[in-house]
């Protein structure tokens, strides 16, 4: 986590580097305060956001009168665990009732991270001795249940597929049934991102969603479904996020690629207007690249 938190670190230190010399200016003008502001909304935190953060850091600044750094470096500090928003920080769940498997839906748009985080989970909850089994729903593309396959040989987990074109949600039913046969912690379904029209989206998710519970006990529902989302395309991968809440109850975001940009605000911005909080984060293509998202450890890697 230290060597994870450190890649955060690097590449979101320039926005926390570029706040921290705005603010220790020798005057903190007029115009010093709205450069803070420009600084923060081109980390993509979003407009209103930002503006309340630079209010809310200007009166506490007025109110304390000093300008020693490491006070203001806190002041900061506070206002951006604020924003953030610590009451929304969530972990995966990892349980199911009963003893049956959690069962978990990963959904995104092809190309966002999707298959290398579903890897990257299975990874760490084998690491945590638990029981995993993978389903390859992504049945529309052969390389997609080729690399969900490979990445369950990695990690040694089974993998559970269909021939190429076969029912996304007959590969989810058969991965369920494999988990709860096996007595499985958590199955994990790897799905389709054809984003094609919110009516297919929507039949297409729905019926995964719909059949995927038909062997767990009355009740019991899909216990996660996790929206991955590429942290590189900024207000684009907001407008797709937000096709896909409309589309299914999303329970937690993976932000993947965080790694790639100094753009981290997009995290304030994704829980703030979907209202779904940031479970993990990707940063970086290897297995061991992903880690749990705080508001705090989140903060704290920007001001490193
Ligand atoms: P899918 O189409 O949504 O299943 O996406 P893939 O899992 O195939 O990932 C698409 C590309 O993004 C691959 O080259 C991955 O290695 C890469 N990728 C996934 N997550 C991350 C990440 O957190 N950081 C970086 N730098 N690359 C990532």
């Amino acid at each position: 986590l230290g060597r994870l938190r450190a890649r955060l670190a690097k590449s979101n230190s320039a926005l926390g580097r570029g706040l921290l010399a705005l603010l220790s200016r020798d005057t903190l003008d007029e115009a010093t305060w709205e450069e803070i502001e420009d600084t923060l909304i081109m980390a993509d935190l979003g407009v209103d956001t930002a503006g309340e953060l630079v209010e809310a850091l200007r009166e506490r600044v007025r109110v304390i009168g000093t300008r020693d750094p490491e006070t203001v470096r806190e002041l900061l500090r506070e206002e951006l665990i604020r924003v953030v928003d610590p009451s929304m920080d969530r972990e995966l769940a990892v349980a199911g009732p009963d003893g049956e498997p959690a069962v978990v839906l990963v959904v995104g748009v092809n190309g966002s991270g999707k298959t290398t985080t579903v890897g990257k989970i299975a990874r760490v909850l084998v690491a945590e001795d638990k029981d995993v089994v993978l389903g390859a729903a992504d049945t529309f593309r052969a390389a997609a249940s080729e690399q969900l396959t490979t990445w369950g040989e990695r990690v040694g987990v089974e993998t559970i597929r269909g021939p190429e074109g076969s029912d996304p949600a007959s590969v989810a039913y058969a991965a369920v049934e494999a988990g709860k046969g096996s007595g499985a912690d958590v199955v994990l379904i790897d799905t389709a991102g054809r984003l094609q029209n919110k009516r297919g989206l929507m039949d297409e998710l729905g019926k995964v969603k719909r059949v995927a519970t038909r062997p767990l006990s009355e009740g019991h529902r899909i216990d996660e479904v996790l929206l991955v989302l590429d942290a590189t395309t900024g207000q684009n991968g907001m407008k797709q996020a937000q096709v896909f809440a409309e589309v299914v109850d999303i329970t937690g975001i993976v932000l993947t690629k965080l790694d790639g940009t100094a753009k981290g605000g997009i995290v304030v911005a994704v829980q703030r207007e979907l209202g779904v909080p940031v479970k993990l984060i990707g940063l970086g293509e290897g297995a061991d690249d992903l880690a749990p998202f705080t508001a705090e450890g989140f903060v704290d890697a920007l001001l490193e």
